[in-house]
């Protein structure tokens, strides 16, 4: 079974625990539009190669698609759609009146001059353009992609329909159109959602409170989630014991001033400017990414592709709690292995969906042609991923309402069993709720 085939077998397990329409389910498991690109690009030497991309539309009922590009030589078309099905629940968990797609091009961007890099971006978007636009579909990075790329987007974009359209594409530069906390919003919202249930979990006694600096932290990948995250863990005082990257992983070594070994995460983020990894980093010894899943830590983020906790390891995981930074890092039997061994799973769906929130900002500031300060942005970011945060936990556990007692309720769900839902089932329990309301609303058959 492929990822996209075992993602929609699972939204049929969870659509039935939320007794949802099957015209809805049916609707939602497969894409509305598949746009499937071969496009030539000059490249430095004055030879043309041929690239070849997709850009998935996974679901519009709640508002334009919306999704980021990836630059990948694995991409498939399984990954993509994917990838855009997840950001159709992901909006909907958030409220964001936005619907998912995503793009990808199967391209090693490592290998291309920044010459090339932008003839590739701007034919990628000639090939597509028909079919985005700022009320139609809204692209944004994602791995291998930039802020100086999606600038790209905007600029061809506008010079093929004649007008100034940033709003076209969001995670542009601040002098861009692009908006303030944009750079560090995935981070911020899963730091948010990391803090939200590790107080949770501290108060329902299921795990002991801990102070901040006797939590171990591990992240695998240090790209821009995963740099973002670990800054922040490392600002509030969490112990950042291990990272890696494409290249391999390091484990701090024990040092007689720390009660946990700790990376320098500030000298980390430079030494992988400068050396391109995080590998040979003083102070600590090489590990495989396979080792840093398994690593003895409080929490494990994994923050780079899909598929890195499956079957095979875990039941070698020993994380109380794991954040998913990246997109579908944990596979649905790894799933239901965490759930029986008593993990805590943070699902992507609402873990990183800070980077769409202020992408929803952004796009919403350049249309209304306002500028935000980085402080309203931050607070609106907050009070939205707090706000979703405490949805699913009403769902996930019906006996601990939280929140205020004027915010208003979280969808109910009958007492189907004795059992606590997964935050990643009550998420999608939320997600679909609210994409019912939108398909019985417009009748979109
Ligand atoms: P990025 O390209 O900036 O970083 C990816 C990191 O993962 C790099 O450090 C790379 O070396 C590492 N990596 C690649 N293959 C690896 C492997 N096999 N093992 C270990 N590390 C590996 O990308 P990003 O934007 O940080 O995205 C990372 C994940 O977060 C993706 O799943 C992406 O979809 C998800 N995400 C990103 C954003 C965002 O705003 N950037 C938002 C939501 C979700």
């Amino acid at each position: 079974m492929n990822t996209y085939e075992s993602i929609i077998k699972n939204l049929y397990r969870i659509g039935k625990m939320a007794e949802t329409d099957k015209k809805v389910l049916d609707a939602l498991s497969e894409p509305k539009n598949i746009i499937d690109v071969v496009f030539p690009v000059k490249m430095d030497d004055g030879k043309i190669r041929i690239f070849h991309g997709y850009r998935v539309q996974h679901n519009n009922w709640r508002g334009p698609y919306k999704g980021g590009i990836r630059y990948h030589q694995n991409v498939d078309l399984d990954e993509v759609k994917s990838l855009a099905f997840w950001m159709t629940i992901k909006c909907a968990v958030l409220d964001i009146p936005f619907g998912g797609g995503k793009g990808g091009v199967l391209v090693n961007p490592k290998e291309l001059s920044k010459k090339e890099l932008e003839n590739l971006t701007r034919a990628f978007v000639r090939a597509i353009h028909k079919s985005i636009g700022p009320e139609k579909d809204i692209p944004a990075p994602d791995v291998n992609t930039t802020p100086e790329i999606m600038d790209w987007i905007a600029d061809e974009y506008s010079k093929l329909v004649g007008k100034d359209s940033p709003a076209v594409v969001t995670g542009k530069p601040v002098e861009k159109g692009g908006s303030l906390g944009r750079g560090g919003a995935t981070g911020a919202g899963g730091f948010c959602v990391l803090e939200n249930l590790i107080k949770k979990l501290t108060e329902t006694t299921e795990t002991k409170s801990r102070k901040r600096d006797l939590v171990s932290v591990a992240i695998q990948g240090f790209g821009n989630a995963g740099q973002q995250i670990a800054k922040l863990c490392d600002k509030a005082g969490y112990q950042v014991i291990a990272v890696s990257d494409s290249k391999g992983g390091i484990l701090a070594i024990s040092n007689p001033e720390s009660r946990i070994p700790k990376l320098n995460v500030e000298d980390l983020v430079k030494y992988k400017q400068q050396s391109g990894s995080v590998v040979g980093f003083s102070k600590t010894e090489n590990i495989t990414n396979a080792e840093l899943l398994e690593l003895d830590c409080d929490v494990l983020i994994p923050a780079a592709l899909e598929n890195q906790i499956t079957e095979e390891n875990a039941n070698k995981i020993k994380a109380k709690v794991i954040l998913e930074l990246a997109n579908g890092p944990v596979t649905p039997e790894a799933d239901g292995i965490l759930k029986n061994r008593g993990i805590h799973v943070a699902p992507d769906v609402l873990a990183n969906a800070g980077g769409v929130t202020v992408s929803y900002f952004e796009w919403y500031q350049n249309i209304h042609n306002e500028r935000w300060t980085e402080k309203e942005v931050n607070d609106k970011l907050k009070e939205k991923i707090t706000d979703a945060f405490n949805k699913v936990w009403e769902i996930a556990r019906p006996d601990a309402r939280s929140g205020s007692p004027s915010e208003p309720e979280a969808p109910r769900r009958k007492p189907l069993c004795s059992e606590n839902l997964t935050c990643r089932e009550a998420a999608y329990f939320l997600a679909l709720k609210r994409l019912e309301e939108s398909y019985l609303l417009f009748r979109w058959d």
